[in-house]
């Protein structure tokens, strides 16, 4: 681990080229820090806006060394990456956040049992390798439950609701048979998300937690302030403060939680990066998420999270993107767009941020 800090006019290295690398590289290029990309997609959003690119798969080890090897720390966008890009990018360069963070958040079972053995709050839960242990599980799980694979869910993917035991069979078929998690449903006031930073030396810094609203099990509105009580807010913060620490995280982790009708929080699931509902802190604080992710991993001074104003996140997913022209024109809105060609049904093209007075 380098002792001093990147300087400005170091590079970084992205793993993944999507909307989230796009605006990684922005917020570094505004330090002075160039990124060099690798995706897997010749048209990755990302390209546009970072200093080198390679396009490659990420397994193949000999150009993910050769990436690794021209920067002088790599982490990425997404939690999916495998463990072996990981560990040849890390022969080369540092790897941050670590490799345990990426190896809890890609395994369901791992980041339930992690996050439980902490003693926070999760949804009653059962691993499940067979029908016949779906079966069981059934028998001591409360109804309805989900069956979640345990492995490359993301955005409402990989998982089937179950609401009676006579549907075992079909709900098995329907994840073909992977290793999965049951677990109950939690019947919760509103979805609760904590963005959280840490550096290098294990300070920590948290914005403001967010309500976020899904739509098919994406997202689609994150609003600060969440409407939950100071309590919420302190008890949220220490979880995700727990949960970065437990992990020796270093860079932004997102916490998706569950607000009950008395306050209390149950974990959803965690991202080892930057997150979606925590993209209205471009707009509404002095120092974004993406910003302070590129400043953790440099080993820089954590920047300022508080929130100037209250923020309205909404994401244009697939047709959506055709408003721009009257979104461009809206008074007290931040429009992103991220330069993707093809808006597809339940794609991410951009969103926008509303501003209002800090209340
Ligand atoms: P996930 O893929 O785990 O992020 O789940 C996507 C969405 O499904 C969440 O944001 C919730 O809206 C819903 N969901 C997931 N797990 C549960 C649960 N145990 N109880 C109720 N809703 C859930």
């Amino acid at each position: 681990m380098p002792k001093t800090p990147l300087p400005p006019g170091s590079t970084i290295g992205i793993l993944g080229g999507g909307q989230l690398a796009r605006m990684l590289s922005v917020a570094a290029s505004r330090l002075g820090i160039k990124t060099y990309i690798y995706a897997d997609e010749a048209a990755a959003p990302a390209f546009a806006v970072a200093s080198d690119r390679t396009v490659g798969a990420y397994d193949d080890e000999q150009a993910v060394a050769a990436f690794a090897g021209k920067v002088a720390v790599v982490t990425c966008e997404f939690e999916n990456v495998p463990a072996k890009a990981l560990e040849v990018a890390a022969r080369a360069a540092q790897v941050l956040p670590p490799a345990k963070s990426f190896a809890v958040a890609q395994d369901r079972l791992a980041e339930k049992d992690f996050v439980a053995g902490l003693g926070i709050p999760v949804a009653p839960y059962a691993a499940v390798e067979t029908l016949d242990e779906l079966r069981a599980a059934l028998t001591r799980l409360k109804l309805p439950a989900l069956l979640k694979t345990r492995r490359l869910g993301y955005d409402g993917k990989g998982q089937v609701p179950i609401r009676d035991a006579g549907e075992a069979g079909s709900t098995w078929h329907a994840i073909h048979g992977v290793p999965a998690v049951l677990e109950s449903m939690v019947r919760f006031e509103r979805e609760v998300s904590v963005i959280a930073v840490r550096g290098r030396g294990g300070e920590i810094r948290f914005y403001d937690p967010v309500e976020n609203v899904h739509q098919d099990g994406i997202l689609a509105i994150s609003r600060v302030p969440a409407a939950i009580p100071p309590s919420s807010t302190v008890e949220a913060r220490r979880i995700a403060g727990a949960i970065a620490e437990a992990l020796g995280h270093v860079g932004v982790i997102a916490i998706e939680m569950f607000e009950r009708e008395d306050g209390s929080l149950v974990i959803n699931e965690f991202a080892p990066r930057v997150h979606n509902s925590g993209h209205w802190t471009i707009d509404a604080c002095l120092v974004s998420q993406f910003e302070n992710h590129v400043r953790a991993i440099c080993g820089w001074p954590l920047g300022d999270t508080g929130r100037h104003s209250d923020a309205v996140m909404t994401n244009l997913i697939g047709a959506d993107i055709d408003k721009w022209r009257e979104l461009a024109a809206e008074p007290g809105t931040s429009v992103h767009l991220y330069g993707k060609t093809e808006a597809r049904p339940g794609r991410k093209m951009g969103h926008v941020t509303r501003l209002s007075p800090k209340s």
